[in-house]
Protein backbone atom coordinates (compact mmCIF):
# COMPACT_ATOMS: atom_id res chain seq x y z
CA UNK A 1 0.00 0.00 0.00
CA UNK A 2 1.07 3.37 -0.87
CA UNK A 3 0.50 6.34 1.21
CA UNK A 4 -0.62 8.43 -1.39
CA UNK A 5 -0.85 11.75 1.00
CA UNK A 6 2.93 11.59 1.26
CA UNK A 7 3.43 11.68 -2.37
CA UNK A 8 4.55 14.21 -4.84
CA UNK A 9 6.53 14.16 -8.30
CA UNK A 10 9.96 15.40 -6.80
CA UNK A 11 9.65 13.12 -3.54
CA UNK A 12 8.75 9.92 -6.05
CA UNK A 13 11.42 10.19 -8.12
CA UNK A 14 13.75 10.89 -5.28
CA UNK A 15 12.72 7.50 -4.33
CA UNK A 16 13.33 6.51 -7.55
CA UNK A 17 17.13 8.02 -7.48
CA UNK A 18 17.60 6.40 -4.27
CA UNK A 19 16.54 2.90 -5.22
CA UNK A 20 17.94 2.92 -8.45
CA UNK A 21 21.57 2.98 -6.70
CA UNK A 22 20.40 0.04 -3.88
CA UNK A 23 22.30 -2.60 -5.94
CA UNK A 24 25.64 -0.63 -6.73
CA UNK A 25 25.58 0.74 -2.85
CA UNK A 26 25.11 -2.57 -1.40
CA UNK A 27 27.11 -5.17 -3.72
CA UNK A 28 28.63 -6.40 -0.57
CA UNK A 29 25.21 -6.69 1.40
CA UNK A 30 23.44 -8.77 -1.81
CA UNK A 31 26.96 -10.97 -1.76
CA UNK A 32 26.00 -11.70 2.21
CA UNK A 33 22.03 -11.82 1.34
CA UNK A 34 22.56 -14.57 -1.43
CA UNK A 35 24.35 -16.66 1.42
CA UNK A 36 22.23 -16.33 4.57
CA UNK A 37 23.89 -19.73 6.38
CA UNK A 38 27.52 -17.99 5.97
CA UNK A 39 26.48 -14.70 7.52
CA UNK A 40 24.15 -16.74 10.08
CA UNK A 41 27.16 -18.32 11.01
CA UNK A 42 29.68 -15.85 11.16
CA UNK A 43 26.88 -13.53 13.82
CA UNK A 44 26.27 -16.43 16.09
CA UNK A 45 30.01 -16.53 17.10
CA UNK A 46 30.59 -12.60 17.19
CA UNK A 47 31.03 -11.10 21.09
CA UNK A 48 28.55 -8.46 20.21
CA UNK A 49 29.47 -7.02 23.38
CA UNK A 50 33.33 -6.08 22.10
CA UNK A 51 31.43 -4.76 19.32
CA UNK A 52 29.17 -2.10 20.46
CA UNK A 53 31.67 -0.80 23.21
CA UNK A 54 34.01 0.76 20.71
CA UNK A 55 30.75 2.37 19.14
CA UNK A 56 28.35 3.23 21.32
CA UNK A 57 29.18 4.71 24.99
CA UNK A 58 26.74 4.67 27.98
CA UNK A 59 26.00 8.40 27.26
CA UNK A 60 25.46 8.33 24.13
CA UNK A 61 23.05 5.62 24.32
CA UNK A 62 21.19 7.22 27.66
CA UNK A 63 20.92 10.45 25.12
CA UNK A 64 19.14 8.54 22.50
CA UNK A 65 16.58 7.13 24.50
CA UNK A 66 15.37 10.61 26.22
CA UNK A 67 15.21 11.34 22.74
CA UNK A 68 13.29 8.60 21.64
CA UNK A 69 10.77 8.12 24.45
CA UNK A 70 9.42 11.61 22.96
CA UNK A 71 7.65 9.31 20.09
CA UNK A 72 7.68 6.14 22.87
CA UNK A 73 7.72 6.90 26.08
CA UNK A 74 7.31 3.21 26.87
CA UNK A 75 10.22 2.45 24.94
CA UNK A 76 12.64 -0.06 26.92
CA UNK A 77 9.83 -0.61 29.80
CA UNK A 78 7.27 -2.09 27.84
CA UNK A 79 6.67 -3.87 24.42
CA UNK A 80 6.43 -2.24 21.73
CA UNK A 81 3.19 -3.15 19.74
CA UNK A 82 3.29 -3.73 15.77
CA UNK A 83 0.94 -0.82 14.21
CA UNK A 84 -0.84 -0.95 10.70
CA UNK A 85 0.52 1.41 8.41
CA UNK A 86 -1.55 4.16 8.29
CA UNK A 87 -0.82 4.36 12.31
CA UNK A 88 3.30 4.64 11.31
CA UNK A 89 2.20 7.25 8.65
CA UNK A 90 0.77 9.21 11.47
CA UNK A 91 3.61 9.17 13.73
CA UNK A 92 5.84 9.97 10.51
CA UNK A 93 3.65 12.49 10.08
CA UNK A 94 3.74 14.05 13.33
CA UNK A 95 7.47 13.85 13.35
CA UNK A 96 7.63 15.83 9.96
CA UNK A 97 8.85 13.00 8.10
CA UNK A 98 8.37 11.93 4.53
CA UNK A 99 6.99 7.99 4.46
CA UNK A 100 6.76 5.96 1.47
CA UNK A 101 5.67 2.53 2.30
CA UNK A 102 5.53 0.79 -1.02
CA UNK A 103 6.38 -2.95 -2.38
CA UNK A 104 9.98 -3.07 -4.56
CA UNK A 105 10.71 -5.69 -6.91
CA UNK A 106 13.77 -4.32 -8.33
CA UNK A 107 16.76 -6.27 -9.16
CA UNK A 108 17.42 -7.10 -5.58
CA UNK A 109 13.89 -6.56 -4.55
CA UNK A 110 13.78 -8.84 -0.83
CA UNK A 111 17.05 -7.95 -0.48
CA UNK A 112 16.43 -4.19 0.45
CA UNK A 113 14.22 -3.69 3.61
CA UNK A 114 14.07 0.09 3.08
CA UNK A 115 16.02 3.95 3.65
CA UNK A 116 16.06 7.38 5.61
CA UNK A 117 17.56 9.96 4.35
CA UNK A 118 18.05 13.11 6.29
CA UNK A 119 16.96 16.74 4.93
CA UNK A 120 19.73 17.71 3.31
CA UNK A 121 19.14 17.48 -0.36
CA UNK A 122 17.95 20.10 -2.23
CA UNK A 123 14.34 18.53 -3.04
CA UNK A 124 14.00 17.46 0.54
CA UNK A 125 12.75 19.88 3.75
CA UNK A 126 11.73 16.93 5.43
CA UNK A 127 13.87 13.94 6.60
CA UNK A 128 12.64 10.79 4.03
CA UNK A 129 11.88 6.82 5.03
CA UNK A 130 10.80 4.38 2.69
CA UNK A 131 9.93 0.88 3.91
CA UNK A 132 9.73 -2.25 1.42
CA UNK A 133 5.97 -3.43 2.20
CA UNK A 134 6.75 -6.57 0.30
CA UNK A 135 8.62 -8.14 3.64
CA UNK A 136 6.47 -9.86 5.96
CA UNK A 137 4.78 -7.08 7.85
CA UNK A 138 6.80 -7.98 10.97
CA UNK A 139 10.33 -7.37 9.28
CA UNK A 140 7.95 -3.91 8.17
CA UNK A 141 7.87 -3.11 11.31
CA UNK A 142 11.76 -3.58 12.55
CA UNK A 143 12.22 -1.77 9.40
CA UNK A 144 10.28 1.47 10.62
CA UNK A 145 11.89 1.28 14.03
CA UNK A 146 15.12 1.02 12.75
CA UNK A 147 14.67 3.92 10.40
CA UNK A 148 13.27 6.24 13.21
CA UNK A 149 15.70 5.28 15.09
CA UNK A 150 18.66 6.94 12.33
CA UNK A 151 16.06 10.26 12.72
CA UNK A 152 16.80 10.15 16.40
CA UNK A 153 20.24 9.38 16.92
CA UNK A 154 20.20 12.02 13.83
CA UNK A 155 18.91 14.40 16.40
CA UNK A 156 21.29 13.43 19.67
CA UNK A 157 24.53 13.26 17.37
CA UNK A 158 23.71 16.69 15.22
CA UNK A 159 24.62 14.53 11.95
CA UNK A 160 23.23 12.11 9.85
CA UNK A 161 25.94 11.24 7.69
CA UNK A 162 25.78 11.93 3.78
CA UNK A 163 23.00 10.63 1.36
CA UNK A 164 20.65 7.62 2.26
CA UNK A 165 20.97 5.38 4.52
CA UNK A 166 20.57 1.79 3.00
CA UNK A 167 19.21 -0.78 5.41
CA UNK A 168 19.78 -4.18 3.19
CA UNK A 169 18.23 -7.65 4.46
CA UNK A 170 21.72 -8.82 5.01
CA UNK A 171 25.40 -7.48 5.42
CA UNK A 172 24.71 -7.29 9.79
CA UNK A 173 28.75 -7.40 10.35
CA UNK A 174 28.92 -4.27 8.23
CA UNK A 175 26.05 -2.30 10.18
CA UNK A 176 28.53 -3.66 13.18
CA UNK A 177 31.29 -1.27 12.15
CA UNK A 178 28.97 1.62 11.79
CA UNK A 179 27.91 3.79 14.62
CA UNK A 180 24.62 5.51 12.95
CA UNK A 181 23.93 2.06 11.85
CA UNK A 182 24.43 0.06 15.21
CA UNK A 183 22.55 2.92 17.65
CA UNK A 184 19.73 2.80 14.75
CA UNK A 185 19.50 -0.76 15.83
CA UNK A 186 19.69 -0.05 19.37
CA UNK A 187 16.46 1.96 19.25
CA UNK A 188 14.88 -1.14 16.92
CA UNK A 189 16.34 -3.77 19.57
CA UNK A 190 14.87 -1.72 22.42
CA UNK A 191 11.72 -1.92 21.55
CA UNK A 192 11.70 -5.51 20.81
CA UNK A 193 13.00 -6.41 23.72
CA UNK A 194 12.04 -3.75 26.80
CA UNK A 195 14.14 -4.34 29.66
CA UNK A 196 12.10 -6.58 32.04
CA UNK A 197 11.61 -9.09 29.14
CA UNK A 198 15.65 -8.90 28.28
CA UNK A 199 16.50 -9.59 31.97
CA UNK A 200 14.15 -12.34 31.96
CA UNK A 201 15.47 -13.89 28.74
CA UNK A 202 18.85 -13.47 28.75
CA UNK A 203 20.50 -14.39 32.11
CA UNK A 204 23.90 -12.97 32.59
CA UNK A 205 25.79 -15.05 34.79
CA UNK A 206 27.71 -13.71 37.97
CA UNK A 207 30.62 -15.41 37.38
CA UNK A 208 31.41 -13.65 34.39
CA UNK A 209 33.26 -11.03 36.80
CA UNK A 210 33.99 -7.85 35.57
CA UNK A 211 34.37 -8.45 31.91
CA UNK A 212 30.43 -9.24 29.92
CA UNK A 213 30.46 -10.72 26.73
CA UNK A 214 27.85 -12.08 24.33
CA UNK A 215 28.59 -14.07 21.73
CA UNK A 216 27.38 -17.71 21.99
CA UNK A 217 23.53 -17.66 22.43
CA UNK A 218 22.51 -20.48 24.97
CA UNK A 219 19.88 -22.68 23.37
CA UNK A 220 17.42 -21.90 26.06
CA UNK A 221 17.55 -18.29 25.63
CA UNK A 222 17.43 -18.89 21.62
CA UNK A 223 14.41 -21.10 21.84
CA UNK A 224 12.66 -18.31 23.83
CA UNK A 225 13.72 -15.70 21.59
CA UNK A 226 11.98 -17.63 18.52
CA UNK A 227 8.88 -17.82 20.54
CA UNK A 228 8.90 -14.10 21.45
CA UNK A 229 9.30 -12.98 17.67
CA UNK A 230 6.64 -15.56 17.10
CA UNK A 231 4.28 -13.76 18.98
CA UNK A 232 5.26 -10.21 19.00
CA UNK A 233 6.07 -10.23 15.29
CA UNK A 234 3.93 -13.50 13.32
CA UNK A 235 7.29 -14.93 12.02
CA UNK A 236 7.26 -18.98 12.37
CA UNK A 237 10.82 -19.84 11.03
CA UNK A 238 10.65 -22.62 8.57
CA UNK A 239 6.92 -22.93 8.45
CA UNK A 240 5.70 -20.63 5.49
CA UNK A 241 8.72 -18.87 4.09
CA UNK A 242 11.10 -19.64 1.46
CA UNK A 243 13.96 -21.30 2.60
CA UNK A 244 16.63 -18.60 1.81
CA UNK A 245 14.16 -15.64 3.09
CA UNK A 246 13.57 -17.67 5.96
CA UNK A 247 17.23 -17.72 6.72
CA UNK A 248 17.63 -14.24 6.20
CA UNK A 249 14.86 -13.67 9.02
CA UNK A 250 16.68 -15.93 11.02
CA UNK A 251 20.10 -13.95 10.70
CA UNK A 252 17.94 -10.42 11.68
CA UNK A 253 16.55 -12.01 14.65
CA UNK A 254 19.91 -13.34 16.02
CA UNK A 255 21.66 -9.86 14.97
CA UNK A 256 18.89 -8.14 17.11
CA UNK A 257 18.80 -10.74 20.12
CA UNK A 258 22.66 -10.55 20.45
CA UNK A 259 22.79 -7.21 20.72
CA UNK A 260 19.97 -6.40 22.98
CA UNK A 261 22.05 -9.18 25.00
CA UNK A 262 24.84 -6.66 24.72
CA UNK A 263 22.99 -3.98 25.88
CA UNK A 264 22.05 -5.72 28.65
CA UNK A 265 25.34 -7.34 29.67
CA UNK A 266 27.72 -4.09 29.01
CA UNK A 267 25.65 -1.17 30.08
CA UNK A 268 22.97 -2.93 32.32
CA UNK A 269 20.17 -1.14 29.92
ZN1 LIG B 1 20.13 2.08 8.74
Amino acid sequence: MALKSERSPALDALVEEILRRAHTVGRNELEAWRKPHRELRELARLDYVRIIRPALDYHALRAIIRETRKIWPQLNREQFRPKPLNQLAAISSDLCIHLQAAPYRGPEGMALRGFYVDKTRKVLKHPLIYLNTAHHPGAVQATFMHEIGHHVTTRVTGSAGDGAHYFFHAGYPNHLGEPAELAADVVASLAAYPEPLARKMFTVPRDWGLVARADRLPDRAFARIREHVRKLLGFDFGASLPAGQSFNYLTGMIHYAKLRWALLAEYEL
